[in-house]
C-alpha cells in the first residue's frame, strides 16, 4: 500500500497515469513542486511521428523505444508534450551548459534581435569583438586568435586545414573510438564504423589505437584522472606503476602507425584527441599519455589540436578546458556544443603564428561570429563565472561520481563508472570478467524506465554500452541523488532477472 501510495505521487507531479508509463518509486521533490508547463500546441505525438518518417532524413534515430516530444525547457528541466517533467541528465548531447533558457542567457538574446541580427564580417560590429576578446581571456599560453564557425564538425573541418597549411604536411592522426564531426573531412578523423558511409572519405589519416584502461590491452580503473575508483582497485601516480606502463605500451602502438603508415620522413600535420572521449562512452586515458603523445606529434612536425566540443567550458569540474587536466597546451583548440547553451555557435582558437598561413587565401563564414550567437556567447561566459558553473560541476559531478560507483560493487551488469565533473559514464556488461557489452535489449529497458521514471540520460561506446550523464552544469545534490536511485532501481530490475 506504502509503494503505492508512493508511485502515486510521482504519477501525480509527472502527469501520467498510474497504470501506464511510471515505474519508479522514487521521487524529487523539485519533480512535483511543479510549475505550469506551456500547454503544447504543435502537431499531435502521432501526426508528428509521421511527419519524421516521411519528410525527414530516415537516418535521424530517436532515443527511446518511444521517442519523446519535448517542447520547453527551463535549466535542466524538459517538459514533453503532455505535461510530463523531466530531470535532463543529458543537455541536448553535452550542449545546454548553464541551463535551458537561462534567464540571462534568453536576456540577452532578446536585446540583441530588437537591435541587429546580421551583417557577415564585411562590416565590424561590436558584438564578435567583445566575444573574442573574452574568449581568448578563457586560453591557458598563446592561444589568442579566434574563428567562429556554427558547429563542431565545422571547427574541426577548419582546424583539420590549419594544421596541414601550417606544417605543409598532410598526414593527421587521432583516435580508434574518437568522434569529430560527420561533414566529409571530419568523417574521416571520426573513427565509429557507426557514424562512416561507404564513401571515400580520410585521405592522409590515420587511426592510433584507443589508450582505453579500461576496455584496452592495457591499464586499469586506477590509471585514469577520474576522482572515484571501484572497490579494491589501486590507484596509481602518473609514471608509476601500471599507469607507467599502459603509457607506454600505447606510445609503442602510437609508434607503429608512425613506423608504418606515414610518410617516409615521417611528418604529421596534426594530432587530434578529445580529453575525454564523449561519443565514444567517456573513455579516459592513463595519465601522462596525452603529454607524451603531444611531445611525440611534436617532434614529427605536427601540431596538437584538443577537441573541447564536450570537454570544455568548465565541464570536466577542475578546469575550464579538459586538456587542462593532461597537463598539455595545445596548438589549436575546438569548441562549440556548451559554448552557445543551444544556440548554432562553434570555434577555433589557435596561436597567431598558426592564423598567419591562413592568411594563404580569404577565409569566410556567413553565419560564424553573427551578433545573435555573439550576445549568446558572451552571457554564456558571463554565466559561467557568476554562477560558478564549473565548480559546480566539480561539487556535483564528484558527488554522482561517488554515488554511481558503489553501483559497480552491487550490480554484475555495471562494469564501470569514470569521468570527471559532469563528464560521466556508466559501462555496462553482461559480466564483470569478459567485459562483453551488455546487450541491446537490456540496455533498452534500463534506460526506458530511467526515462518513464522521469530522468533523461544519453548513450554512447562503440556497441551502445555507456550510459552518459553529462547535464546543464546547474543540477544539484539533490538532481544528483534522485538520477541514482532511478537508475539503480532500473538496473536492479534487469540484474535480478540473470
Ligand atoms: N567533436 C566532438 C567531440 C563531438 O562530440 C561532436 C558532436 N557530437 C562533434 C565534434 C561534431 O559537432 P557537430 O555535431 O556540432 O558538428
Amino acid at each position: 500500500m506504502q509503494k503505492l501510495a508512493r508511485v502515486r505521487s510521482v504519477a501525480a507531479w509527472s502527469g501520467c497515469s498510474i497504470t501506464s508509463r511510471c515505474q519508479s518509486t522514487v521521487a524529487n521533490p523539485a519533480l512535483r513542486n511543479d510549475e505550469h508547463p506551456v500547454k503544447y500546441e504543435g502537431p499531435d505525438y502521432n501526426t508528428t511521428k509521421v511527419i519524421r518518417k516521411e519528410n525527414l532524413s530516415p537516418a535521424m534515430s530517436t532515443y527511446y523505444s518511444e521517442p519523446l516530444l519535448i517542447h520547453q525547457g527551463k535549466m535542466q528541466w524538459l517538459w514533453d508534450h503532455s505535461g510530463k517533467k523531466y530531470l535532463d541528465m543529458f543537455g541536448g548531447i553535452v550542449t545546454v551548459s548553464v541551463g535551458h533558457c537561462h534567464p540571462k542567457v534568453n536576456q540577452a538574446l532578446h536585446k540583441q534581435i530588437d537591435k541587429l541580427w546580421h551583417t557577415t564580417n564585411i562590416y565590424m560590429h561590436p558584438t564578435v569583438h567583445e566575444y573574442a576578446a573574452k574568449l581568448a581571456d578563457k586560453m591557458p599560453g598563446n592561444l589568442k586568435n579566434v574563428y567562429f564557425v556554427n558547429s563542431g564538425s565545422e571547427a574541426n573541418d577548419l582546424a583539420m586545414y590549419m594544421a596541414r597549411l601550417y606544417t605543409g604536411n598532410h598526414d593527421i592522426l587521432s583516435f580508434r573510438n574518437a568522434y569529430h564531426g560527420m561533414s566529409p573531412y571530419t568523417m574521416g578523423l571520426t573513427a565509429h564504423s557507426t557514424w562512416k558511409f561507404n564513401v571515400p572519405t580520410g585521405m592522409g589519416i590515420h587511426h592510433v589505437m584507443n589508450p582505453d584502461v579500461y576496455r584496452g590491452l592495457w591499464g586499469h580503473q586506477g590509471c585514469r584522472d577520474c576522482p572515484v575508483v571501484p572497490k579494491g582497485v589501486q590507484v596509481c601516480a602518473e609514471s608509476e606503476g601500471d599507469c607507467a606502463t599502459a603509457v607506454d605500451n600505447y606510445m609503442d602502438q602510437f609508434e607503429e602507425v608512425v613506423r608504418y603508415s606515414l610518410p617516409k620522413g615521417k611528418s604529421v600535420a596534426g594530432f587530434f584527441a578529445e580529453s575525454i572521449q564523449g561519443v565514444g562512452g567517456s573513455v579516459q586515458y592513463p595519465k601522462g599519455y596525452l603529454k607524451k603523445a603531444f611531445a611525440r606529434t611534436r617532434e614529427l612536425g605536427g601540431v596538437c589540436i584538443s577537441d573541447e566540443v564536450q570537454t570544455g567550458f568548465g565541464r570536466t569540474g577542475e578546469h575550464f578546458w579538459g586538456f587542462q587536466g593532461h597537463g598539455v597546451i595545445p596548438d589549436i583548440v575546438t569548441m562549440a556544443k556548451g559554448i552557445g547553451n543551444g544556440f548554432p555557435l562553434a570555434a577555433v582558437v589557435t596561436t597567431p603564428e598558426i592564423a598567419a598561413t591562413m592568411g594563404q587565401a580569404l577565409h569566410f563564414n556567413t553565419f560564424g561570429g553573427n551578433p545573435m550567437a555573439g550576445a549568446v556567447g558572451i552571457s554564456v561566459l558571463d554565466v559561467m563565472d557568476e554562477e560558478k558553473t564549473m565548480e559546480n560541476s566539480k561539487v556535483v559531478g564528484t558527488y554522482l561520481l561517488e554515488k554511481l560507483v558503489t553501483l559497480v560493487d552491487k550490480y554484475e551488469i555495471v562494469g564501470d563508472v569514470r569521468g570527471k565533473g559532469l563528464m560521466i559514464g556508466i559501462e555496462m556488461v553482461e559480466d564483470k570478467a569478459s567485459k562483453k557489452p551488455l546487450n541491446g535489449v537490456d540496455m533498452m529497458k534500463i534506460w526506458d524506465q530511467t526515462k518513464d521514471s522521469g530522468v533523461l540520460i544519453g548513450k554512447g561506446g562503440h556497441f551502445g554500452q555507456v550510459f552518459r550523464m553529462k547535464p546543464p552544469m546547474c543540477i544539484n545534490k539533490q538532481d544528483a541523488d534522485f538520477t541514482v536511485q532511478v537508475l539503480e532501481e532500473a538496473i536492479h530490475a534487469v540484474n535480478k532477472t540473470r
